[in-house]
């Protein structure tokens, strides 16, 4: 049991334990959430935060990189986005905010990191709409953790 992130456009794929899979979205949503500033740049941070296991259940929260709501207009600004958040995360921004020492990750956001940069404008289909289940009114963010939260609270409070 795990989940499975892949990028179907290229055949390649990241396999995560459940818990893995919990901290690589937390060190993700520490970054985005302190660089995500345009409406879809706010709309990834909390669709990331959508892919709460404690919300969807064990195992439940894999996705395609075909599953961001990329536009061909704008896709040279989205992914440079995203791979700035992936940067972010590498370089262990905000990591002391979790109560445990990430283990692995690193090697998840490495392969997550080749994974965005191998998926191209060629790959955007016709424009499609955020799939967030658990989408917040208002962004709203965690006062104990600074990150943008679901519907139902905080990531991170809830994973811990
Ligand atoms: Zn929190």
């Amino acid at each position: 049991m795990g989940n499975l992130i892949t990028n179907e456009k290229t055949g390649e794929y990241l396999q995560l334990s459940n818990a893995g899979t919990s901290v690589l979205m937390s060190v993700l949503l520490l970054a985005g959430s302190d660089v995500a500033a345009t409406p879809w740049e706010l709309d990834f941070v909390a669709w990331l935060a959508d892919h709460d296991q404690n919300l969807l259940g064990l195992g439940m929260s894999g996705f395609d990189i075909n599953d961001i709501a990329w536009t061909k207009s704008d896709f040279i600004e989205q992914k440079r986005f995203v791979l700035r958040v992936i940067h972010k995360a590498m370089k262990r921004h905000r990591w002391e905010a979790l109560p445990y020492e990430p283990p692995f990750v690193l090697e998840s956001l490495t392969k997550l990191r080749d994974m965005i940069d191998h998926y191209q404008v060629t790959h955007v289909g016709s424009e499609k709409p955020w799939s967030i289940e658990f989408k917040p009114e208002e962004p709203l963010k965690c006062p104990v953790h600074q990150i943008y939260e679901h519907a139902l609270g905080c990531f991170i409070c809830l994973d811990n």
